[in-house]
Order: structure tokens, then sequence, then C-alpha cells
């Protein structure tokens, strides 16, 4: 095969750490995949400390090139109080005069093109280079699946989706309740809404979807995509890969900073899963008034905890695109005398913790998560049972997903995100995951999600068979022009 038969992936990844790191792990699975690729990631210059050494960790990969473009300047465009998903769509916007010309000065040209679901409005540019174009859909199939049909929702519902008393129905997927809709479904004379509604009718637009789930995890919604009378019917017969787990690899102590190496030093002579993590993903924040009731249901439960602490907020996005920034003083935020009556049994991290090497820990035995799907299947390869605590985003569906339909999470009675969850409810739930018997029902779940997520990753398995095919299409489609 010549050197003009290589396939050069270009993707371009839109800010946040929910999209950066499995866009990362996507390249590096495509490079796996066969050695005649290569791949380069278009990645807006970052605000986020957690993200530039994401980023700057990426990079020493040889086939794995990420460039960061230069930031826009979206002041002018956006209301200061903009929602994150106008952001997103905005900066998605903005950026493409860069991104074209970028992709223009590259040396080796690209012949694939992969833009994550906020950066649709690039996919037109695919078409100007002459080459094929994908969606990277970092989410759950259900999430995708809701995306998708939106569109179709937007003409024949009338009203708020979250007024409504019926289910959503979709298709041959699981109905939505209406307080489960997507942040940008919640209020539809919101700029966000009008975003959401054109990036989820662009998605099908392209020669295929990349999905970060597995075949044996969601069946059903996999199914009703390829069937012309479901959802296939409405996105047309695009194929949709599942190609996950995709998920950061555990890595070895010498990889980490000191600070981190005290954390796993502790961890260390934790029995075996015995310890909760606590952690919202890269933009989760409790009011006060949660993280008093937070504090003292780790307390009361005697359990062991790491808590990834941020300061406290009422907006529950509040950190999204600045993790991990911060001088990490937090001591003020907790109930008087918490950090002295459970040191030795809780650890506090301010800001930001080395989620994936925690919960890959034998000593970690549960997880209260927000939700974001990364963090869901973080926990899930590595065989963690969670309590679901879902904040902002589609984290209310992937909540819906953990608990009712895979069945490796529990949750509070009431929600997070209507009402504080009081300190015996969350005793209640650490002790119900970490010590009682209903959390081995949950476990013997967990572990065996685990297992067939490794199996979808291995030779002969779905998602390395879903991959193999698309890429040796594309080579195929390659070496035909190259003719
Ligand atoms: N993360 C981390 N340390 C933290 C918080 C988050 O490494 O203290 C990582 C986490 O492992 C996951 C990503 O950030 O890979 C968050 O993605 P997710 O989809 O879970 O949620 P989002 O941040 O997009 O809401």
């Amino acid at each position: 095969m010549g050197s003009n038969s290589t396939l050069h992936a270009a993707i371009l990844t839109s800010p946040g750490l929910g999209h950066i790191i499995p866009v990362i792990e996507l390249g590096k699975r495509l490079i796996a995949a066969n050695r005649n690729v290569t791949v380069t990631i278009f990645a807006m210059s970052s605000t986020s400390q957690a993200e530039y050494q994401t980023i700057k960790e990426a990079t020493s990969t040889a086939k794995l090139n990420v460039v960061e473009l230069p930031p826009v300047d979206i002041s002018g465009l956006v209301h200061p109080k903009a929602a994150v998903v106008t952001c997103l769509a905005v900066w998605m916007r903005e950026i493409r005069p860069v991104f074209r010309s970028a992709l223009q000065d590259m040396a080796s040209p690209p012949t694939m093109l992969i833009v994550d679901f906020f950066g649709t409005e690039s996919l037109p540019i695919a078409d100007e280079l002459g080459i094929p174009k994908f969606v990277y859909v970092p989410c759950n199939a259900w999430f995708l699946a809701l995306m998708t049909y939106s569109p179709t929702l937007d003409k024949e519902v009338e009203g708020e989706y979250v007024d409504r008393t019926e289910p959503l129905k979709i298709p041959g997927c699981r109905p939505v309740r209406p307080e489960e809709v997507a942040d940008p479904m919640l209020d539809r004379t919101n700029q966000q809404y009008s975003e959401y509604i054109r990036f989820c009718g662009e998605i099908p637009l392209c020669d295929g979807i990349f999905l970060n789930t597995w075949e044996e995890l969601q069946p059903t919604t996999l199914a009703s995509f390829r069937d012309e009378k479901l959802l296939g019917g409405v996105i047309k017969m695009v194929p949709v890969y599942p190609i996950g787990p995709l998920t950061r690899a555990v890595r070895s102590r010498s990889g980490h900073p000191r600070v981190d190496q005290d954390l796993f030093e502790w961890l260390d002579k934790q029995p075996s899963e015995s310890v909760l993590f606590v952690s919202l993903g890269s933009g989760g924040t409790l009011s006060y008034e949660q993280m008093t009731e937070m504090a003292w249901g780790l307390e009361l439960s005697q359990q062991r905890f790491i808590w990834v602490v941020r300061p406290p907020t009422t907006k529950s996005d509040a950190a999204f695109f600045t993790s991990g920034n911060g001088d990490g003083d937090l001591s003020t935020y907790f109930p008087e005398g918490f950090l002295t009556r459970t040191s030795g049994i809780g650890l506090v991290v301010p800001l930001w913790a080395p989620q994936v090497d925690i919960l890959g820990h034998p000593s970690v035995g549960g997880f209260i998560t927000h939700c974001g799907w990364n963090s869901a299947l973080e926990s899930v390869t590595n065989g963690v049972q969670m309590i679901a605590w879902p904040l902002y985003a589609e984290q209310r569906l992937n909540a819906t997903s953990l608990t009712e339909e895979l069945g490796v999470a529990v949750r509070s009675e009431v929600p997070p995100w209507k009402k504080v969850v009081g300190r015996e409810e969350i005793e209640r739930m650490v002790r119900k995951i970490i010590v009682e018997k209903d959390g081995f029902k949950i476990k013997s779940r967990v572990k065996e999600l685990k297992q067939s997520g490794e199996k979808a990753l291995r030779e002969g398995g779905s998602s390395y068979n879903a991959l193999s095919q698309m890429v040796s299409k594309a080579m195929q489609d390659l070496q035909m022009k190259d003719q």
C-alpha cells in the first residue's frame, strides 16, 4: 500500500473534558485498528489546567498529533450568562475559519473528518475537501436516540416538554420522562434550545456516527437505529458504530505527581472495595446546603471516602469551563469539625483528582457520580457500583439508564437537581452500596458489564469489529480514489 493510502483522520473536539477525553481515546483506538492510520486532533486552546494537562499527555504518541486552535472571543456574540450549550455551539461556529485553514495547512492532508456533535457545522468542510465525514457522539445510545428524534418532537409537541404528564415516545426506544430531558430541552425559549435542535438535525448528515457504547450494553436502542420503521427511518440509515467502552487506561504509579502519590499510598492501606469515591465530573458543583448534607451523610455512614470538592454554588454546572483551576482552600465550606472528625477515614481533594486511577484501585468499592457518560463508563469498566447524582446536561437520562435499565446504581428518592438530599438518605445510600446486601446484587451486575465491555473491545468483539469494519471500508474507498 502506498503512502497515499494512509488514512489520516482529522478530529475536531469541542471544549470540555467530557469531549476531549473520549476524542483522544477514539484517536488512539483508530490508530490501534490499522497500522496505516494516523490521527490529528484539533482542540481549542484550553482555559482549564485539567484540559491542558490532558491534551499535553496525549501529544506524546507518535501517530497521534494534537493541534491547539487559537481561542475565539465570543463575548460579543453571547449574553454573559448564556447557557453552556449556547457557548459551545457559538464557539464551534466561530472556530470554523481557523479550523478550515489549519486543515488546509496540514503537511499530510486529511482523508477523513470526524467532529464531535457540537461541531456539526464543520461537516461541510469535508465536502469542500472531498473526504468522508463522521460524527462522534461520546454518549449513551439512548441520548443519541433522543437527539436524533428531537427535531421531530420539536414539530409534534406543543408547549414545554417539562410540563407534559406523558413520557416522550421515541420509536423503538425507552420513553423519556419529561423531567429527564437534556438541559437544552428544559426551556424552549432559550437560545440553547434552537442550537440544540439545529445540531440534532445535522448529526445524521454524515457518513456514519461513532457512539461510546457497545452492542451488548444497549441492544434494543442500537437495533432501533438499524430499523427503517423505527429510528433508522429518522436518521436515514446512516450507520451507527458502537465502538465503546472508550475510557482512559489506569496509569502506573510513577506517572502521578507527589500529591497523588500520597492519596494512592492511603488507598493502598484500606481494605478491598471499602472506599467510596465522590466526584461530580469536570463541572459539577453543589449548593452550600447540599455540601453540608453531603459532609454529614458521609460522616454518619462511617465509611471510608475520597471526596473531590469544589466551592459551593447554586449553579450545578458552574465549573464546566474552568475545572481544576483555583487555589483549593475549601476548609470553610464544611460543617465545623468535619475534617478533624473524619481524618483518617476520609480524604478531601480540592477541585480535581485522577479519577480513572482512583476507580481502578482495588480499595474503591463505590462512586457517587454526577452520571456524565465518561464517568459512568469509567465506573463500569473498573467494576465499581454507583450512587447516581445527576446534575446537568443529559445526566438525568444517564441516571435512569444506570439505575433502571442497567442495574448498576442506586439513587435518591427526590432527585438532587430538584431538592437538597438529606444526610440520612445519603448515609443510607452509602451503606447500601458499600456495606449491605443490596450492594452485592448491583456489584455482581457491574462486574458482569465490566466483562462484557472488555469482551466487546477484544479482537472479534462487537466494538472491535464495528471499528475494524469501518476502518477497512474507509481504507478501501481511499485506495479506489488513489487508483
Ligand atoms: N475527571 C477527572 N477528575 C476529576 C473530575 C473529572 O479525571 O476530578 C474526568 C473524568 O474521569 C471523566 C471526565 O473528567 O473522564 C468528565 O467527563 P464526564 O462525561 O463524566 O462528565 P462531564 O465533565 O462532561 O460533565
